[in-house]
């Protein structure tokens, strides 16, 4: 059973600076554990969840934006068991592990003595780690380094965009998705540059035809608006069933897809 937790469905500057969407990415329960994108609030909110960070093998980093990288330092000082062991893997953008331009690399030379793999990678490269397949997917985005992931569970595939806006045959890399994490940034017909909006979201979904897929990245306009009425137009348009990443959204993967939503 591969199991997907979701640690909130914010993003952006603002909803990382007010939290009225919590910005700790998700994660992937398969052969290995996975905390894709911890963004602020991440290991706090991965051990309110029940999640153990001490557990995790590997950290997808996929731009080098403070809401996507915030909590990667206490992420690997979990995965090292305090820094006492050499332990866990980091896969990230060129920008998150080598540094350029304006970024400078995050992964500081202190904590690199301590992990068992560090890895750059660019779009359309691959790196496998116990079996797990990890595939790095194009963007465009203000970090222009900045990648998606495809993870080939054992349950299938799960697609995840990071953030990006549209560009022309993006849906061909996600094809195959049994769940598509999409970050939807704007409302319908609110498009800003190196984001996806609902309308974009729609145009993918609609060809990728995922079994479910999921909205996160939420931001702040989009949060005033009204994010479910975003979700209903986005699953009434694209006819795949949409869901919101609220934090301890849980998706079950195997046979058939489930999903646990939060009580509210
Ligand atoms: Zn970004």
């Amino acid at each position: 059973m591969t199991k997907i937790t979701f640690l909130g469905s914010g993003g952006g500057r603002f909803m990382a600076i007010t939290q009225k969407r919590g910005t700790g990415g998700f994660y992937v329960e398969d052969r290995i554990n996975i905390h894709v994108d911890p963004g602020p609030g991440a290991h706090l909110r991965a051990i309110q969840n029940d999640l153990d960070p001490k557990k995790t093998n590997a950290l997808l980093i996929s731009h080098c934006h403070t809401d996507h990288f915030n909590d990667v330092p206490i992420m690997i000082e979990s995965m090292t068991g305090g820094m006492l062991k050499k332990e866990g893997c980091i896969i990230g953008s060129k920008s998150v592990i080598e540094g350029r331009d304006e970024y400078a690399s995050i992964i500081f030379p202190y904590y690199r003595k301590n992990l068992k793999s560090i890895i750059s990678l660019q779009p359309k490269e691959f790196f496998d780690i116990k079996g797990q397949r990890i595939e790095a997917l194009k963007t465009k985005h203000s970090d222009p380094y900045g990648i998606g992931f495809k993870i080939f569970t054992d349950s299938g595939i799960i697609s995840y965009t990071s953030d990006t806006e549209y560009f022309n045959g993006m849906e061909a890399q996600y094809m195959g998705s049994r769940v598509m994490i999409l970050n939807v940034t704007r409302p319908n017909g609110d498009k800003i540059p190196f984001h996806l909006s609902s309308d974009a979201a729609v145009t993918i979904l609609e060809k990728v035809k995922p079994e479910v897929a999921v909205i996160t990245h939420i931001g702040y306009k989009m949060h005033i608006k009204g994010a479910e009425e975003e979700r209903k137009y986005i699953e009434a348009k694209s006819g795949v069933k949409t869901l919101i990443a609220d934090e301890g959204l849980k998706i079950y993967m195997n046979g058939r897809l489930t999903y646990q939503e939060t009580v509210k």
